[in-house]
Formats: C-alpha cells, structure tokens, sequence
C-alpha cells in the first residue's frame, strides 16, 4: 500500500479483524455489482469508498428523473446518461483509485457467464427474476459468492449464497424458478427512498466480509425488514438436495 493508501483506508487497518491483510485482500478484489439502481448506488459507493479494488457496474438503463428520489449514485445533471456511465463518475469522484468498468448492458448468457467467472463476489442489485436466476446460475457454475438484496415498497430482504461452501444454499434453493409470485416492481407499487438505502448497504457490508475473509455471512439465512415498524426478522433455510440449479442432477454439475 502506499502512503496515500494507509491513510485513506486508515480507519478499516484500524479494525483488527481488517488490518492491512483485510485491507490488502480488499484492494486486490474484483466486483461485479448487476444493477446500478436504488441498491446497487449505495452498494457500489461504499465498496469503492472501502477500496475495493476493481468493480464492474452494469446497467442497461439510463438515469431517469424518478430515479433520483433513491438512487443516490445519479446526480439531476446526469438525466438521460446512462446508469453505468452515471455511477463511474460517482464511483471516480469517491475514490479515483478504483478502476471501474461501466456495461451498458442487460448482462445474460455468454457475457453474464464470462463476467462472473472474473470476479470475486457478485452482487445482484437487480429488480426482476429471470436476471436473479440468470446470475445465481452463473454463480453457482463458477462457485463464486452472491450476495443479493430486494426492496419493494416499505419491505426489503438481503441475503448471501457463498457458492464457493459446497453446503450453501443458491438462491434457486429458496426461491424456485416458475414459483416466483407476480412480479412487483417499484415502477408501479412505489419503494421507500432509505429502504434501498438500507438493503444496498448490507449488501456492501456483506461482500466486503466475504473479500477480506471475515465474520460470519449470511450464508443460509434470510433478513427481512418491514421499515413501517421498522422491525427485522431472520429466516434460516437450507440447501435443497433436489435443486434444479445447485443440486446433484443440475446441468451445472
Ligand atoms: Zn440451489
């Protein structure tokens, strides 16, 4: 590290679960955070702020006016420029040391598969199924681990799938694909703008545990959080023997 570098991550090397190891394993990371909305701008603010050193941030979409009420990484001067390009220049204004690579792109197929194999923990930011399955899929096929949040109006829920322990859950096992109720999405039901504050949040702490090699993760638990009374509660589930996506008779194996 150097001088400059001691002293901006001075406050994590101060912590001795971190220390300069944690700090070190944190800078030589690479993440791919899917999804630069409501949860994946504080998500990816804090992973750059922390240091990590590679993140890749993909989003199809471009900055709408609406979006500004949550999605703290966009600026009311960058409506209509695209999301990943929006939040490279949030992420750079942060920490230039970061070397951020915005995909203006819906990841999936070829490309998802390529991506994930590359980083180091995966962060599913995203808001519709069929791209949740798409990334646990590749996590899982490459052992990598997932680390996934969901805010819909006052509710929200984050959980973790460390695909790199042959005993952890995907995220498949807990939410079977064509069992998925009625897509809700924040376009039409509305989200309480700090929920996705909230959940983004965890998701960065969560991954930057899992990158510096420390504490315990929510692997195999589920947190939910109801902010209009502002309570949590912890769910435990296990592997599925059975699972399509994870388990022996999977295609990924
Ligand atoms: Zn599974």
């Amino acid at each position: 590290m150097t001088d400059e570098q001691l002293l901006r991550y001075s406050r994590h090397i101060l912590l001795d679960a971190i220390g300069i190891e944690g700090q070190e394993r944190i800078l030589a990371a690479h993440a791919l955070v899917v999804g630069a909305g409501g949860l994946g701008s504080p998500a990816a603010l804090y992973l750059a702020s922390a240091g990590v050193g590679r993140i890749t941030l993909a989003d199809d979409d471009n900055v709408d006016f609406t979006n500004l009420q949550r999605q703290i990484l966009h600026t009311q001067a960058r409506v209509g420029m695209a999301k990943a390009e929006s939040g490279r220049a949030a992420l750079a204004a942060i920490n230039p040391d970061v070397a951020v690579t915005p995909l203006r792109a819906r990841l999936s197929g070829t490309a998802l598969d390529e991506l994930v194999a590359t980083a180091d923990v995966v962060l599913d930011c995203t808001d519709n199924f069929a791209t949740r399955h798409a990334i646990n899929r590749a996590c899982v096929h490459h052992g990598k681990p997932l680390v996934s949040g969901a805010a819909i109006r006052f509710d929200g829920q984050v959980s973790v799938y460390d695909l790199r322990r042959d005993d952890s859950p995907c995220y498949h096992c807990l939410f079977p694909e064509g069992e998925d109720v009625e897509e809700v999405r924040c376009a039409v039901m509305g989200v309480f703008a700090p929920l996705t504050g909230i959940i983004g949040t965890m998701q960065a702490a969560e991954a930057l545990k899992l990158l510096a090699g420390i504490g315990e993760s929510l692997t195999g638990r589920l947190l939910l959080l109801d902010t209009l009374e502002m309570e949590w509660r912890s769910v435990r589930f296990r592997k599925d023997a059975g699972c399509a996506v994870c388990g022996p008779n999977s295609e990924a194996h």
